[in-house]
């Protein structure tokens, strides 16, 4: 393919935008990951299955990717939950660090290929500061150091906000400019995990660390920067200041945020108490289900959670395994036949899933094509034309397509092989009806069945499927 079939949405430029690789041929994609404070909800899965996903498919469409996602085990909020509990804040950071991997691994889906984590970035983090502080971009106030936002000129670009409508989150002591944010806190009476620097101890500001873990692990510039939307302020636009200011190249081509996760109407959030863990949401239901309930949305779309969400993700998984069974069954039952417009089903699906993708990683589109395919399934896989072979290559390419979206595990309970004693009764059993013995066909029926087959009699002769 050509890579300039693929098109994203850009929050900076309000439409989608041709991906393009950087010059050395590869996207460099980079997502926020979470803030340790407590287990993940299903909230914060959100971007890691679209980013993970996004990765899959594009590495499909023959593109070598690079994809890293930090976790940030610094925060305020850690030393809170940390104190609570009577616990080091370094202790408690690392057990929510393993617990976010562990969980997420749950997904099936993978690892991004880096996962920085702010405690063993801090080298990285103090020289990204230093160069701000040597390029006259950042100032050392007291035990603080804080970036001028009024001197990065294209500031607010991103969120579309002007300087003179901001109003200052936290006034700050040593600020010299209200609007200016910390890129480094001098560390606070109770503050127990703190590192020295050329400003005392102290610990990095939230949006410096992922300039410099981003810088880290791909380098100046990437192709994909991602997140939820509520980081575009100040998170995001924090994060082009100070990488901008101290690379002079441009940060992201492509700003990709999802939508945000609901729970009875409100944004899932931590902060606020309105959550599902996903570790509980994943002992409820398979990862099959809760990856199929994300992306039947588009990420650009907000999705509320909520039972009949989650019951509607598992008729999703159970409609396309039960496509496999059909499958299997008619491919059991032999033949070596060949159905044009089967085969023109599938060339037609597989051409339009990746068309799907390729708008905006359309993911609800890429389903319905699969659906599609799936009605044609069950409409003429039991019918006489299409042989065995066929009806196996059929399977290969749904599962392919689901691997797209790291669903190819649907596939994890396939019929089992007939054994040899089933096909023997099913033999004698036929025998048994040409010379018309009903009742020894019967019981050869009823032996079959032991065994778990079923036999059906079509028109085409007895069909066999598991029970
Ligand atoms: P946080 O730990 O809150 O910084 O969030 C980690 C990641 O999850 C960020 O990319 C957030 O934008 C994203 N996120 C947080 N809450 C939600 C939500 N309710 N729905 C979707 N994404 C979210
Ligand atoms: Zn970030």
């Amino acid at each position: 393919m050509t890579t300039d079939q693929v098109s994203i949405y850009s929050t900076a430029s309000g439409r989608r935008e041709t991906l393009r690789p950087g010059p050395d041929g590869t996207v460099r994609i980079y997502f926020c990951g979470p803030t340790v404070y407590s287990r993940v909800h299903i909230g914060n899965a959100r971007p890691y299955v679209v980013f993970m996903v996004l990765k899959r498919y594009l590495e499909r469409r023959g593109l070598r990717v690079i994809l890293a996602s930090n976790l940030t085990d610094v925060n305020d909020k850690i030393y809170v939950a940390a104190g609570a509990e009577g616990c080091p804040s370094r202790e408690f950071a690392e057990r929510m660090s393993e617990a976010y991997v562990a969980d997420t691994d749950r997904l099936g889906l993978g690892r991004p290929d880096a996962e920085p984590r702010v405690t063993e970035s801090m080298p990285q983090i103090i020289a990204l500061t230093e160069r701000l502080v040597e390029k006259g971009l950042a100032y050392q106030s007291e035990g603080d150091v804080y970036f001028r936002v009024r001197d990065f000129s294209r500031y607010g670009d991103l969120s579309g906000r002007r300087l003179d409508e901001l109003t200052p989150s936290d006034p700050g002591e040593g600020k010299h400019d209200p609007l200016d944010f910390a890129l480094w806190k001098g560390r606070k009476k109770g503050e127990d995990a703190w590192w020295e620097s050329p400003w005392g101890p102290g610990r990095p500001g939230w949006h410096i660390e992922c300039s410099a873990m981003a810088a880290d692990a791909l380098g100046d510039g990437m192709q994909i920067h991602g997140g939820g939307i509520d980081l575009v302020f100040p998170h995001h636009e924090n994060e082009i200041a100070q990488s901008e200011a101290a690379s002079g190249m441009t940060f992201a081509e492509i700003w990709m945020h999802n939508e945000m996760l609901e729970l009875s109407g409100d944004k899932m959030s931590k902060s606020e108490g309105n959550i599902a863990l996903l570790a509980d949401v994943l002992d409820r239901w398979p990862s099959e289900v809760v990856i199929a309930y994300f992306l039947t949305s588009h990420y650009r779309s907000r999705l509320p959670f909520s039972d009949s969400r989650m019951e509607h993700a598992e008729a999703v998984v159970e409609r396309l395994r039960n496509a496999l069974r059909t499958l299997d069954r008619a491919a059991a039952a032999g033949g070596r036949g060949y159905d044009p417009e089967l085969a023109a089903a599938v060339v037609d699906a597989r051409q339009r899933f990746f068309a799907a993708l390729d708008d905006d990683f359309g993911t609800p589109g890429a389903f319905a094509t699969l659906f599609d395919l799936v009605r044609v399934v069950n409409q003429r896989a039991a019918g006489a034309a299409a042989g065995a072979d066929q009806l196996r290559e059929v399977r290969r390419e749904i599962i392919d397509l689901l691997d797209v979206f790291g669903l190819g595990s649907i596939d994890s309970d396939p019929l089992p092989a007939v054994p040899s004693e089933v096909t023997d009764l099913l033999a004698e059993r036929e025998a048994a009806r040409a010379s018309r013995d009903f009742a020894r066909a019967d019981d050869l029926r009823a032996s079959i069945a032991e065994y778990g087959f079923d036999v059906m009699d079509t028109a085409e002769g007895p069909r066999i499927h598991a029970r």
